[in-house]
């Protein structure tokens, strides 16, 4: 019995290594203040990618509004309240945005109508075109539906915002801006990706990581945005041949903090698909799509090196062709077709993408 014993001890004491050296220590007090630092940096950090999503996206979307099948009526302005937050976080969020069951506004993205008319990050609202705004949980799901019944009702006219913002109220006439009417959501995920469903579009965090200049992000968009154009869900869902759309279900911002008050909110994508589109599709969601990104005005001189980036990622996709075109072949289409956009700047022609001739 004994000798068990001695061997027992013997290997539970080679199991457990024990540290040779004495790091300095830290307190209890230390680290609940380094968190309250955390969850602050995490909100500002999540807000950052939120606003440069909608400000990125929104170029591409009003630059091509006239191209749109559907569009809808965009003021740029996204509110939170305290339930919009996890509970993990929600108290982090009551201190550092100052906010409470009262609908506030969450940012205002740049270069957007409420941006021009001077509403701001922080102010309070407290009725829309008069109409008292409700708070406490759901308020800025119900405030998104008061909105999008004044903006339905009428032709575009200017919508006044009554906020609080220092303790003095304000009265802010917005008039909304034209945009395509696919709303743009951040996808809680670390892969690299984006999707189109139809109704909206769809980045994941990995993506906005990946996609370092606005340029790149800006093509995504765009690639998605030519989705939804042309048709591809629709085309897809009627042939039978690509077979059904798998379910991929994600996260709406990390807890649905601040709802897009741009007039149609939807809930397309609260569940939705990863869509795969054939070869065809794909390589004419980048034809288009290269004409959306032209449209905004941005940079595309550098804009492929995406695909070499991408190769670097997934070097399988330099030569294997899967649900989607080769990086090799992207690269090539892509700048081929910024060669076929300049050669019709310089000829005076009209900057629209060739259509097949039947
Ligand atoms: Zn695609």
């Amino acid at each position: 019995m004994k000798k068990y014993f001695f061997v027992i001890m013997v290997l539970i004491l080679g199991a457990c290594a024990t540290p040779n050296t004495s790091p300095p220590g830290i307190t209890s007090i230390m680290e609940a203040e380094e968190a309250q630092r955390q969850f602050a940096y995490t909100l500002d950090r999540r807000r950052s990618e939120a606003l440069r999503l909608q400000k990125i996206g929104n170029q591409v979307l009003a630059a091509n509004a006239d191209f749109c099948p559907n569009t809808r009526q965009l003021f740029g302005v996204w509110l939170h309240t305290s339930h919009d937050y996890n509970r993990n976080i929600r108290s982090a969020a009551e201190i550092h945005y100052n906010i409470n069951e009262e609908p506030s506004i969450y940012f205002v993205v740049p270069g957007s109508a409420a941006d021009i008319a001077g509403l701001q990050q922080g102010d309070t609202l407290i009725s829309i075109d008069s109409q008292p705004t409700t708070s406490g949980k759901q308020a800025t799901k119900k405030i998104t539906a008061q909105l999008k019944k004044l903006v339905e009702a009428d032709e575009i006219r200017p919508i006044s915002f009554e906020v609080m913002r220092d303790e003095d109220p304000l009265s802010i006439a917005i008039t909304p801006q034209i945009i395509c009417g696919y709303p743009l959501s951040l996808a809680d995920s670390d892969s690299i990706n984006a999707y189109a469903n139809g109704k909206g579009i769809f980045v994941t965090r990995g993506m906005m990581r990946f996609a370092e200049s606005d340029e790149e992000l800006a093509l995504i968009i765009s690639h998605e945005l030519a989705h939804n154009t042309e048709g591809h869900v629709e085309a897809k869902m009627r042939n039978t041949i690509v077979g059904g759309i798998g379910g991929l279900a994600i996260d709406i911002l990390f807890a649905a903090g601040g709802v897009n008050t741009g007039g149609a909110f939807t809930d397309a994508g609260m569940d939705i698909g990863q869509v795969a589109y054939s070869e065809a599709f794909e390589a004419e969601a980048d034809y288009v799509g290269t004409y959306f990104l032209h449209r905004t005005g941005m940079d595309t001189v550098n804009v492929a090196h995406f695909w070499r980036k991408m190769a670097a990622e997934n070097p399988r996709s330099i030569t294997a062709v899967t649900t989607h075109p080769t990086s090799t072949s992207r690269f090539l289409r892509i700048r081929a077709a910024i060669k076929e956009i300049e050669d019709k700047q310089s000829g005076g022609q009209k900057i629209v993408p060739n259509l097949v001739s039947k």
